[in-house]
């Protein structure tokens, strides 16, 4: 098997080097990863300036780009062809409204949408260094998931419970759940004079969901949801339908 591995937080995260050891117990490892942190970068891709690759180690390589950059890159023009795109571990959720920003969400997203089954992978914990403590589960997450994200060609969002709270209860299929942010912006002057802003919301709230992806990680569950790169919402377009019906320009 081979897997390519990226994720936002730079090719010097200790979560990709968590994931690079235990993918390498099954298969051939090759990591192309932003050369920085990018959370928060979402699907973005960069169309009008260069991009470089820079290979830090044999098998490793940075791009000064976004994750779906690196993702674009190894596929297309690295042509690594890989069996499975894998992104993460993610220090912090992607649950809910998250996957809209991540930058972890969108490279997996980016694999599935040229048929590369694809995992991300999360720890709801913002602490880095836990993500050495979850290294054990990996081996044997990959083992249960990678035939599900083979069989159904999906993308599928993977989010672990904070380690320290116990031992994982099991795998919980979910789907997304809902979550708000405080709405914090903060605006100092800079020491020129400016202002600047800081967008915050470090205050969570998740209210209660069945079988959300929220509820799952709340209950000590490893969660996974299924998700397509087809955004419509069907229930609005039967609305819409009706609404237009009929009607002329
Ligand atoms: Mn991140």
């Amino acid at each position: 098997m081979r897997f390519l591995l990226t994720n936002d937080d730079g090719v010097h995260a200790p979560g990709l080097a968590s994931l690079a050891r235990a993918a390498s117990q099954l298969g051939e490892v090759f990591v192309v990863a932003p050369d920085t942190e990018r959370s928060g970068s979402s699907h973005a891709i960069t169309l009008f300036r260069p991009l470089r690759l820079r290979e830090v180690q044999p098998g490793w390589h940075a791009c000064d780009g976004t994750p779906t950059d690196c993702v674009y890159l190894a596929l297309h023009h690295m042509d690594l062809k890989p069996d499975f795109v894998l992104s993460g571990v993610n220090p912090g959720p992607n649950l809910a409204h998250d996957v809209l920003y991540s930058g972890t969400v969108a490279a997996a997203l980016e694999g599935a949408h040229w048929q590369v089954p694809s995992l991300a992978i999360s720890h709801c914990s913002s602490k880095e260094e836990e993500i050495a403590l979850l290294e054990p589960y990996l081996p044997g997450l990959l083992r249960k998931l990678l035939p599900v994200a083979q069989s159904t060609r999906a993308c599928l969002n993977v989010n672990l419970p904070p380690v320290r709270e116990g031992p994982y209860k099991g795998i919980q299929v979910a789907h997304l759940g809902h979550r708000y942010y405080s709405n914090e912006v903060i605006a100092r002057n800079d020491p020129r004079g400016r202002m600047y802003y800081w967008i915050g919301g470090a205050k969570v709230t998740m209210p209660d969901m069945e079988g959300s992806d929220c509820n799952g990680i709340r209950d000590g569950y490893v969660t996974v949801t299924p998700l397509g790169d087809d955004l419509t919402h069907q229930g609005k377009m039967r609305d819409m339908a009706t609404i237009l019906r009929g009607s002329a320009l």
